[in-house]
């Protein structure tokens, strides 16, 4: 893969686990039975129903919704892994900007909290991004799912069982 390929799902993923994230780019799919992505599906169907949603840009990134032509929404379920959200919903930003669209925002709304988050790109941002792209592409290269510390959300994980039994 080329640093082109590289989709908001894998910035999310590369914040979540690095393993689950190799396990996606190896094309290593368990996520459809997982009780907790059925509630997330599920609270994506219910939630902002008036709003025109799931904006695909080059196969690249999937906006949620989109308000008022500038401002990006995302919904997630809880906070749990909320960096790994807010830099998803960046990369987002940082590939508008790319293309040509520098003054776009972005909001993360958490409907079972009834709170919502605004995210902003800075350079600093861009300069990450840019090397966690790179990074990205070294996992995609790995022969074996790196090694990596048991988290708290390994519990709830479509991949458990693969990583652990
Ligand atoms: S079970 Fe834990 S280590 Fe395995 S992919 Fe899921 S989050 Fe990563």
């Amino acid at each position: 893969m080329t640093e082109t390929d590289v989709t908001g799902i894998m910035v999310y993923y590369y914040f979540v686990c690095q393993k689950k994230l190799w396990y996606f780019l190896h094309e290593i799919r368990l996520e459809n039975d997982n009780e907790n992505v059925k509630l997330g599906k599920i609270l994506d169907e219910t939630s902002y129903i008036r709003d025109n949603k799931h904006i695909m840009i080059d196969g690249i990134i999937n906006i949620d919704f989109l308000r008022g032509n500038k401002v990006i929404h995302e919904i997630k379920k809880s906070k749990s892994i909320e960096e790994a959200g807010i830099m998803q919903v960046k990369y987002y930003l940082y590939y508008l900007n790319k293309k040509g669209l520098p003054d776009m925002t972005a909001k993360i709304d958490y409907p079972l909290l009834k709170q919502s988050i605004s995210v902003e790109l800075n350079e600093e941002d861009i300069t990450e991004l840019e090397n966690i792209i790179y990074s990205i592409i070294e996992i995609s290269n790995l022969e074996c799912a790196p090694v990596v510390d048991t988290l708290p959300i390994c519990k709830k994980c479509a991949y458990h069982d693969l990583c652990f039994i």
